[in-house]
């Protein structure tokens, strides 16, 4: 699982996305980015394999600003976590496009789209999305039509956040299978991953449903749901502070680990998940090769995942051969 933020305001949002990606870094990743419409329209886009604190030197050392932009905290599943593979994904240097999740019948759209022109830099399914809602700009509909349109095509789980550079005016979030928060503020809004990423700008907050798209705007939020009618999401006034939030309600952070795994598993699993299955792909972009070879796993642990490990071994299959035992 990893981090999605996005920001639409009138002053500076690369800070805001910046803290949003530390306060997500919990979910686990391998490379981070960041795009930014600036004063000139311009798109810019800045990302690094590793740690948040990796791409904050690379922001440090050649400033981006801007009042709209977006986020991203990769856990590789579709290519190797490689700078060229980490998002934001632009496409035709306008639209720039976050993903959590996978677009399970990416290959066939990239087929389509190569043939129309589009050149692909990523190994990502998520690339397909960006040069899609491109497809659809360039034909005429507005920003929330495209993103709309694009959903329409895609199997599989995600969360989506597009800008588009030319329409600077709004953020568009989509979600199914994987969470995606709307956070309210004043004459600024925003979309995150979870409401943590979020506490530092504001505590009001409207959570995407199934199949919604959310046009995020500085003055307002419309959402639609997956049959394309408005709908209102109730607002939520979230009563975690900032900086409780490592703890939440807890009395100490070992019962707020026992009380969180069942939704730390969910949540894990959610957007890796179609149909009732796990996907193989969250084990590589190799995995549909490699599982049908292996013939022994070894799970090495101590403490509570030791514990975990033994509780795995009954339900594996048995070793197809008897293992070398040691002398
Ligand atoms: N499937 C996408 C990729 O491999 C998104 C992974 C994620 O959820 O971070 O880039």
């Amino acid at each position: 699982m990893c981090g999605i933020v996005g920001a639409i305001a009138d002053r500076d949002i690369v800070p805001i996305l910046m803290e949003g990606l530390r306060r997500l870094e919990y979910r686990g990743y391998d490379s981070t980015g960041v795009a930014v419409v600036g004063g000139t329209g311009k798109l810019t886009l800045q990302r690094a394999v590793g740690k948040v604190a990796s791409l904050q030197k690379l922001l440090d050392a050649a400033p981006h600003g801007g009042s709209l932009g977006l986020a991203h905290s990769r856990w590789a599943t579709h290519g190797g976590v490689t700078e060229a593979n980490a998002h934001p994904h632009v496409s035709c240097g306008r639209i720039a496009v976050i993903h959590n999740g996978i677009i399970e019948n990416y290959a066939a759209i990239k087929s389509e789209l190569t043939a129309g022109g589009y050149d692909f830099t990523s190994e990502t399914d998520s690339e397909v999305i960006g040069h899609l809602v491109h497809s659809f700009v360039v034909q005429g509909l507005d920003l929330r039509e495209a993103v709309q349109a694009a959903v329409a095509r895609f199997h599989g789980a995600y969360a989506i956040v597009v800008i588009d550079a030319e329409q600077p005016d709004r953020v568009v979030a989509a979600r199914i299978a994987s969470p995606l928060v709307v956070g309210l503020g004043e004459g600024e809004n925003f979309v995150a991953s979870d409401v943590q990423a979020l506490l530092p700008v504001t505590r009001r907050f409207q959570f995407l449903e199934e199949g919604d798209v959310a046009d995020v705007r500085r003055e307002g939020v419309r959402v639609f749901d997956a049959s394309g009618a408005e709908v209102e999401r109730p607002v939520h006034e979230s009563s975690l502070s900032a900086d409780a939030v490592e703890r939440g309600e807890y009395a100490h952070y070992m019962l707020k680990e026992i009380y969180e795994q069942p939704r730390a598993i969910a949540d894990t699993l959610s957007e890796r998940m179609v149909d009732g299955k796990v996907l193989e792909a969250i084990l590589g972009p190799r995995a549909a090769e490699i599982l049908p070879k292996i013939q022994q796993l070894h799970i090495v642990a101590c403490g509570t995942s030791w514990h975990a490990g033994m509780g795995v071994i009954p339900v594996l299959p048995r070793p197809r051969r008897p293992p070398r035992l040691p002398r």
